[in-house]
């Protein structure tokens, strides 16, 4: 199938080398000239695993190809699949401008049947709005559909996620487009069941609710933590005990530094808008983005109880930007944060990340109080303690006789509970985690 995907971000560029894997035939198309100069030479301008060697793959069997010409891009298309930001707004809604910039585009150069598809996390509603710019920028009546079909994959297991989908979402009226969409996602699911067709509204619906339900259970985790910590159990044999409960389950029950990302904080955001404009008070929502605020400055107030507050001159040392391990992706990420809340203090910073330190020195390379090391030993030299923010698998089993050598003191607060309890007593350690007994204090 000829596909279009006009914004090559991280679902983008996932979608259409994912669609070009399965032998459709796909142009990307962006208007960041030099994340398409990147792309045309067949460089990957995000870190996602396995992305790299399936695009080099795509772009040698020319099923796929990238323009910054939306025009060129779209022609011939029978699928044009909208993957453009859709970031907060002043007053919390979802900033459609992006998507409804390029459906007025679009208009004048639809010449046949096309399905116009929103990949975007955009609030019910916006199927209908896409349909009215591209009708009326049309210079004549034109024939398409514009269909729902949100992006449910995770940064860091994209590639696996959207050729392996629990499911597919398809929101649509029309049965020509679900036919369309149900051709074009057959070949990635065994079981066609797992294809759901639902209206328009629901599937946008859907996005936000999946998202929000995902960001409650990391919220509520985080509250049973900080209860956690009043008492004297540990939130990790909790979260077992809980989570072995089918009911239940065990994923997005880990407490740790807070949500981030492109997605959880902004999805909330919006969620809560649509709420208030329909009259909904949805306030178990509303404490899921308080406890989220609070839980992002938990492990700093640690900070300054364990040193009395007097951090002027203290170095820390950062193991982990990114808001999550697998991925370079900082947007709302608790490292920032916690730089923030450092170094305003005087505190300074030496951070280590596998593969977000490019885009942190791109916002705060002028920041005098925070500087990088090449990995996670060297950023340990002279800091008065270590912080783990980012739960990358090189953190998981380090060499603590070489981090009690390097810090002034064997010190840890690790905001993603790596560690057992008693082996950091064993070791000498100072080490303070989430929602579990301090230790050696
Ligand atoms: P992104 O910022 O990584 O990518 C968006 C791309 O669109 C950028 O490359 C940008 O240059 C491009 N763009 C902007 N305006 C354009 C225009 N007029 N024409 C062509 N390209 C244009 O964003 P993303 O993370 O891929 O997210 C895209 C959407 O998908 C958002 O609505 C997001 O909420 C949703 N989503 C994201 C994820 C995720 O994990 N990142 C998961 C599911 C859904």
């Amino acid at each position: 199938m000829k596909v279009a995907v006009v914004g090559t971000g991280y679902v983008g560029l996932v979608t259409g080398t994912c669609l070009a894997a399965e032998g459709n035939d796909v142009t990307c198309i962006d208007i960041d000239k030099q994340k398409i100069t990147i792309l045309q030479k067949g460089e990957t301008p995000i870190y996602e695993p396995g992305l790299a060697s399936l695009l080099k793959e795509n772009i040698k069997d020319k099923r796929i190809s990238f323009t910054t010409n939306l025009q060129q891009g779209v022609k011939s298309a029978e699928v044009i699949f909208l993957a453009l930001p859709t970031p907060e707004s002043e007053d919390g809604s979802a900033d459609l401008s992006y998507i409804l910039g390029v459906a007025k585009q679009l208009g004048p150069l639809i010449d046949h049947y096309v399905v116009v598809v929103d990949k975007s996390t955009v609030p019910v509603g916006t199927s209908k709005q896409v349909r009215q710019t591209i009708a009326k920028a049309a210079a004549k009546a034109v024939n398409f559909d514009v269909v729902s079909n949100p992006e449910f994959l995770k940064e860091g297991m994209a590639i696996n996620d959207f050729m392996n989908p629990d499911r597919v979402v398809i929101g649509t009226s029309s049965d020509k487009a679900w036919r369309v969409m149900h051709r074009l996602y057959k070949p990635f699911m065994n079981d066609e069941s797992k294809i759901i067709r639902m209206s328009e509204a629901s599937a946008e619906i859907t996005k936000y609710a999946a998202n929000a339900m995902l960001a409650t259970r990391i919220s509520f985790m985080n509250a049973i933590a900080n209860l956690c910590e009043l008492s004297e159990a540990d939130v990790r044999e909790v979260q077992q005990g809980v989570g072995s409960d089918q009911r239940i389950g065990s994923s997005f029950l880990q407490a740790g530094p807070g949500y981030g990302g492109s997605c959880f904080p902004k999805d909330v955001q919006a969620l809560l808008k649509t709420s208030r404009d329909l009259g909904y008070d949805f306030d178990i929502l509303e404490a899921t983005q308080s406890i989220n605020q609070r839980q992002k400055h938990h492990m700093f107030e640690r900070v300054k109880e364990y040193f009395n507050n007097n951090l002027e001159g203290k170095t820390l040392a950062l193991w982990g930007l990114a808001f999550k391990a697998n991925t370079d992706d900082i947007r709302e990420s608790p490292a920032l944060d916690l730089i923030k809340q450092a170094t305003s203090a005087g505190i300074a910073i030496q951070a280590f990340d596998p593969e977000a330190m490019a885009n942190v020195k791109k916002l705060y390379g002028n920041n005098k109080l925070l500087s990088f090391a090449d990995d996670e030993y060297q950023v340990l030299e002279g800091a008065d303690a270590l912080m783990i923010i980012t739960e990358w698998s090189e953190f998981q089993s380090p060499d603590f006789n070489r981090i009690k050598k390097s810090l002034k003191k064997s010190l840890i607060f690790d905001s993603r509970n790596l560690y057992d309890l008693g082996y950091m007593h064993e070791q000498g350690f100072d080490y303070i985690s989430i929602g579990r007994p301090a230790v050696g204090i």
